[in-house]
């Protein structure tokens, strides 16, 4: 019997990475144009740390994560997220003390234990980014701005929803009246929302079941509830906006799966992933830091979920077939195999992509070889070519054919490659 991936975790094909590393590299690209940096931390931490910032009641920690207890016995926990880890490093490297805002992000792997669906996997990757250090609002919208451009620069489109839940002043406020609203409603409620409103009455409002959600819709909205400072801060995020002609729409119901967040909260939606529709999301998360052991600082981040950006690319047109490059030496015997390894190990190290037949096929097989690798330039060294010191150079845009002294400078046929299709 064979031995198949585990289930919801997915291999990446060669014929899939380009678009992945096009994904990437914009991220990177983006980002670095807002001052941020690359910070890379373990996939693996120890579980306390999820508990103690994701919130014990919400879904990641409730029913969603990779835990397990290692040698030692220690619990560890295959990172959900990556707010949680970089926050960690930054105290653990007292990171602050650098700068006034810290501006940090990461990409890699991500681990839930979901039902997995078109984009949604248990390992799935995320670009996380973190600006720790500041609280003013300019930052709020500038980083919805960010990821909105990274969309944008990839060609993609999605809608920008804001919400804010207010802070340790507001919130008490908005919970008593929630909780009013919802005693009525008791009977009504799914499990999983019985269970919330006791613990963690926002959380019933993040409920994916579409009963709830019809219930929901008349509850109180947490906008009527923030405190002065609250108000204000969410009013100059949206005139930011506005100042950077950002479109965006306000979702009072929006409280994220985590439950970390004060303040602003927002979601990158799309129309195009069927029930999939966040692109990416983040929020404000005030009191993390501390809560983690570090100074009090306030801090905002966000994530956009990279498989689905490769899902969206993905259903547009595609690519045009990308330009023939690189060298195919296609030796004939084995002497001239000996040779052409010696001249393809030499041409790499110029720089060259090279690639040759290890099964002393024949011409016509080697051709065809060159032409499914998208060659631009076959070298064919034959043993009459040989005993006249040349080889045969075939362009295959052109399909002309030219003999190539074997001692003349390799410089200059490497140059000739590399800015072929250019
Ligand atoms: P959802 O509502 O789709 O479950 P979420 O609120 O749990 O998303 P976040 O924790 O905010 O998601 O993560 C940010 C982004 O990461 C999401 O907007 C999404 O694009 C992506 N993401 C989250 N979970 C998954 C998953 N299981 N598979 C693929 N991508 C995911
Ligand atoms: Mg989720």
């Amino acid at each position: 019997m064979h031995i198949t991936a585990i289930k919801g975790f997915k291999d990446i094909l060669p014929d899939e990475t380009a678009v992945w590393r096009r994904v990437e590299t914009v991220a990177r690209e983006v980002v670095g144009r807002f001052g941020f940096q690359e910070i890379r931390v373990p996939i693996m931490e120890k579980t306390a740390l999820f508990a103690r910032s994701i919130g014990e009641t919400t879904d990641i920690v409730e029913k969603e994560m990779y835990t397990f207890a290692d040698r030692n016995g220690e619990s560890l926990t295959l990172r959900p997220e990556g707010t949680a880890s970089v926050l960690r490093a930054f105290v653990e490297h007292a990171l602050h003390s650098q700068q006034p805002v810290c501006k940090l992000f990461t990409l890699g792997p991500m681990f839930r234990h979901e039902r997995p669906q078109k984009g949604r996997l248990r390992q799935f990757h995320q670009l996380s980014v973190e600006a720790l250090g500041a609280d003013q609002p300019e930052l709020d919208a500038e980083l919805m701005a960010m990821a909105a451009m990274v969309l944008d620069e990839l060609g993609l489109r999605a809608s920008l929803e804001i919400n804010s839940l207010g802070c340790p002043r507001c919130r008490p406020a908005f919970n008593r009246a929630l909780l009013a609203f919802l005693e009525n409603k008791r009977e009504a409620l799914c499990d999983d929302c019985q269970r919330r409103r006791l613990k963690n009455p926002l959380r019933v409002l993040d409920c994916k079941g579409s009963a709830c959600q019809a219930h929901y819709r008349q509850a109180p909205s947490i906008l009527d509830h923030l405190c002065p400072d609250c108000a204000r801060h969410f009013e100059r995020v949206r005139d930011c906006l506005a100042a950077m002609a950002i479109p965006f729409k306000v979702n009072h119901f929006m409280v994220r799966g985590l439950d970390y967040y004060t303040r602003t909260t927002f979601e990158l939606l799309t129309d195009t992933l069927g029930a999939q529709g966040a692109v990416g999301a983040g929020g404000r998360y005030d009191g993390l830091i501390k809560q983690l052991g570090g100074p009090e600082l306030p801090g905002i981040g966000f994530a956009l979920g990279l498989e689905r950006l490769v899902l969206m690319l993905g259903e547009r047109e595609a690519e045009p077939a990308p330009s023939l490059s690189g060298l195919f030496v296609a030796a004939l015997g084995e002497q001239a195999r000996g040779v052409g390894i010696g001249l393809a190990h030499r041409l790499r190290g110029q720089g060259v992509k090279v690639t040759t037949d290890y099964a002393g096929a024949s011409l016509k097989s080697q051709m065809k070889q060159a032409g499914r690798q998208g060659c631009r330039y076959v070298l064919i060294l034959g043993d009459e070519e040989l005993a006249k010191g040349e080889g045969l150079l075939r362009d295959m845009a052109s399909r002309e054919q030219e003999s190539f002294p074997l001692s003349a400078e390799l410089a200059v046929l490497a140059r000739r490659v590399r800015t072929a299709g250019e």
